[in-house]
């Protein structure tokens, strides 16, 4: 039983500020900290759920937020390959994943450092006229190899977004926003006991939740939030139908393409 763990910082119980997010600060160190605590509690709730392979990969920024000396052991890691390939080394061989500290999509109400892809930059992000935020396109991009998401912790505002798209998946709210970047947070060894138990738990749903897809083409609009960072990403991707000043369109029919404009 092969199992995927995608990470990321911002949905970490115990994270409660946006500085503890980004790398080079002192808050930091201390967030990886919890980090490593709780991806260490997934990891273990799904060797006790009869997992026999583990592979984290570590995805929040560049990757590379995990100190692998204070890993465990059973588990093998990776880092994202940027944003075009989010799930690094995803293949059909795994037989559902995990999303460990997750946030919710750039627009989202009382959620806690809502964004998608590049916080500044990114407005909205929609696929066939629905928004997606990297929950979604995690799914996406998961389902093509028919590998299920099973369980997903975060803030709440995280676990809805989830629960919309993937209604049997387990979610685990660690923590609850007010505004953008205040939360109301358990403790995070609360959280990483909750983490464990519902990592275990998801275990028991490997082929019982249904991979996410959707039907192609893939007709994907990416608005950004200036004209400028629209100037930007045009600059040699000829393929990009810029719309208006801020929103730029193609269409796939490979779901691996979704992430092309970035
Ligand atoms: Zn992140």
């Amino acid at each position: 039983m092969k199992i995927y763990i995608m990470t990321d910082l911002e949905g970490i119980s115990g994270v409660r500020r946006a500085s503890e997010c980004k790398s080079g600060l002192d808050e930091y160190q201390k967030a990886c900290r919890y980090l490593e605590n709780e991806v260490n509690a997934a990891i273990e709730g799904a060797f006790e759920g009869g997992a026999t392979e583990v592979l984290v990969c570590d995805s929040h920024g560049s990757g590379f937020n995990l100190d692998l000396k204070n890993m465990d052991k059973r588990a093998r890691y990776c880092e994202n390959n940027g944003i075009k390939e989010l799930m690094a080394l995803i293949d059909e061989s795994f037989d559902g994943y995990l999303n460990i500290g997750h946030h919710a999509k750039a627009g989202t109400i009382n959620a806690f450092l809502d964004h998608t892809q590049c916080g500044e930059s990114v407005f909205d992000y929609k696929i066939n006229g629905v928004s997606y935020g990297e929950i979604g396109q995690q799914l996406l991009l998961a389902g093509d190899y028919d590998v299920a998401q099973l369980m997903i912790s975060g803030d709440k505002a995280a676990c809805e977004e989830s629960t919309t798209l993937s209604p049997d998946s387990i979610s685990v709210s660690v923590k609850e926003a007010y505004g953008n970047n205040k939360v109301n947070c358990l403790p995070p060894e609360l959280g990483c006991e909750m983490v464990r138990k519902a990592s275990k738990e998801a275990m028991s749903l490997i082929g019982k939740v249904k991979p996410f897809k959707i039907d192609g083409p893939y007709d994907v609009q990416l608005t950004l939030t200036r004209t400028r960072f629209a100037d930007n990403i045009c600059k040699n991707k000829p393929f990009l139908e810029r719309l208006d000043g801020r929103t730029l369109r193609y269409v796939t029919n490979d779901i691996k393409e979704i992430l092309m404009p970035f």
